[in-house]
């Protein structure tokens, strides 16, 4: 039984194996707090990214973040039934759906703190 307040989940080898090897990664790195232990890690990044989507769906309900890679955030719009592109260009946002720098997409876009992240650091 864990102790009060703790609940204790299954997570896959693979899971536990990789948040494991970027939280050892972190402490050599000195990117972790002072005797944040691997749970506490693993808690606060669960806690982290639930916010996010909650934050997000409170923005725009029919939005959704389907994929992000290197340049390009794919965006499902339930309104209209279909996946946007949006494109990362330099330090602007282009929506390859509407081709607009201003649309729904683009807007939700920025909302998305990876996003948010790399643009603010390209335009310091
Ligand atoms: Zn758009």
């Amino acid at each position: 039984m864990p102790k009060e307040g703790f609940s204790v989940i299954t997570i896959t080898q693979e899971a536990h194996d990789k948040a494991r090897t970027r939280y050892n990664q972190k402490v050599k790195l000195g990117q972790v707090e002072q005797n944040k232990s691997f749970s506490r890690y693993v808690n606060d990044l669960i806690i982290e990214k639930v916010e996010e989507d909650e934050n997000l769906a409170r923005q725009a309900p029919f939005m959704q973040k389907v994929g992000l890679q290197d340049n390009s955030i794919m965006i499902k719009d339930n309104k209209i039934g279909r996946i946007a592109e949006v494109q990362i260009r330099g330090k602007d946002l282009v929506c390859m759906l509407d081709d607009r720098r201003d649309c729904v997409h683009v807007g939700f876009a920025y909302a998305i703190p990876d996003v948010y992240r790399v643009i603010s650091e390209r335009r310091r």
